[in-house]
């Protein structure tokens, strides 16, 4: 399968290609060894609904013209189970994530690591 190797423990590139199929997937590594910290303290799978988004995939989900997932530096996570969204929210501002974004009502939490301070939005 493409893209289908290890890169840390727990992730695959895989499991960060877009979502439409088109095979494209860019990420930084900064990215991937703060999910894999995040992944040992939530000592559960962390689920990827959306890691890199070509342009095409990321203008059809009504993503930001400039988004961070189409620069491989950010992630989409469900919120894992027995888990509230605000408090896998703080666990991701705790790990130092540049960008947080929480959206209880779908039951995700996005995390970028953008350059600059850390900024919490939703
Ligand atoms: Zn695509």
């Amino acid at each position: 399968m493409t893209n289908d190797f290890v890169l840390t423990e727990h992730f695959r590139l895989r499991e960060f290609q877009c979502k439409c199929g088109c095979g494209t997937v860019k990420l930084d590594p900064s990215l991937v060894w703060r999910l894999q910290a995040l992944r040992y303290k939530v000592g559960v799978p962390l689920v990827i609904n959306s890691g890199d988004r070509c342009q095409a995939h990321n203008q059809a989900v009504g993503g930001a013209d400039n988004s961070f997932h189409m620069q491989g530096l950010a992630a989409d996570l469900a919120c894992p189970k027995g888990l509230t969204v605000e408090q896998f929210t703080q666990m991701c501002l705790e790990l130092g994530f540049t960008g947080v974004g929480a959206y209880p009502d779908q039951g995700f939490v996005h995390v970028d690591m953008r350059p600059g301070p850390q900024v919490r939005f939703q």
